[in-house]
């Protein structure tokens, strides 16, 4: 049994709010932590790749997933069907390493009242403020000013969930939010249900107490 289990961390925000790039810097901080590639149906943006940043399906094929129960949530965001698929999560998590999902409150909160949700870190991104978060989609510059005005329609739908998250982080300063991510995610993994070695731990301690007095 590896020592920890590992741990479902998700990190959901507005589109724009900082998701991707504080993804990003918690795995350059943790290489060992997975990412699980989600499943979509919208079609690729330039740059992204197939498996890599999502698994991109027909929509037949994403409903034949879901009926198959192959996915741990699922959800429609922006008109696409979006889910996490379950086998890789099973596979990491029983190998003691934690997974990061970038998914929507829906998907959130699937996975929160499901089988894992004890092992659940949920953390919701808020902008500093609106008029940054227009700016910030505007300057990735990967969408069309049509969907970047559905997402900012879309974003007050989002932002309305934050109360249900383990912790909530406002992304002013990125090197500071970063800092917060990797404190909060250190100290979850102390959490005593995610240390299965500490029940033989403390009988290990007992036979010695009993031992020695
Ligand atoms: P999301 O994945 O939530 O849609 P991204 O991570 O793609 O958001 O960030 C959107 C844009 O904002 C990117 O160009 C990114 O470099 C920038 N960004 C992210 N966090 C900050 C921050 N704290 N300060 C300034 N710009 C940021
Ligand atoms: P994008 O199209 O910008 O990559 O993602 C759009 C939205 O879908 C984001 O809010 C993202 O978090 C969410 N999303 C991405 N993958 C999943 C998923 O597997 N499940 C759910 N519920 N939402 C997802």
């Amino acid at each position: 049994m590896p020592d920890r289990r590992g741990l479902l961390i998700i990190l959901s925000s507005p589109s724009g709010a900082g998701k991707s790039t504080l993804s990003r810097r918690l795995m350059a901080w943790d290489p060992t932590i997975a990412f699980s590639v989600s499943a979509t149906t919208r079609r690729p943006r330039p740059g992204e790749v197939d498996g890599r940043d999502y698994h991109f399906l027909s929509e037949e094929e994403f409903k034949r997933a879901v009926a198959a129960g192959e996915m741990l949530e699922h959800a429609h965001v922006f008109g696409h069907f979006y889910g996490s698929p379950r086998a890789a999560v099973q596979e990491a998590i029983e190998a003691g390493k934690d997974v990061l999902f970038d998914i929507d409150w829906q998907g959130a909160q699937q996975i929160r009242n499901s089988a894992l949700g004890l092992h659940t870190l949920s953390i919701f991104l808020l902008p500093p403020s609106i008029r940054e978060l227009r700016r910030r989609l505007e300057s990735r510059g990967q969408d069309s000013p049509e969907v970047i005005a559905r997402r900012m329609q879309k974003s007050w739908d989002e932002i309305s969930h934050w109360d249900g998250y383990d912790f909530v982080l406002i992304n002013d300063d990125l090197d500071l939010t970063e800092r917060r991510l990797i404190t909060i995610v250190e100290a979850t993994r102390l959490r005593r249900i995610q240390q299965p070695g500490l029940t033989e731990h403390v009988r290990r301690l007992h036979r010695e107490f009993e031992e020695m007095t």
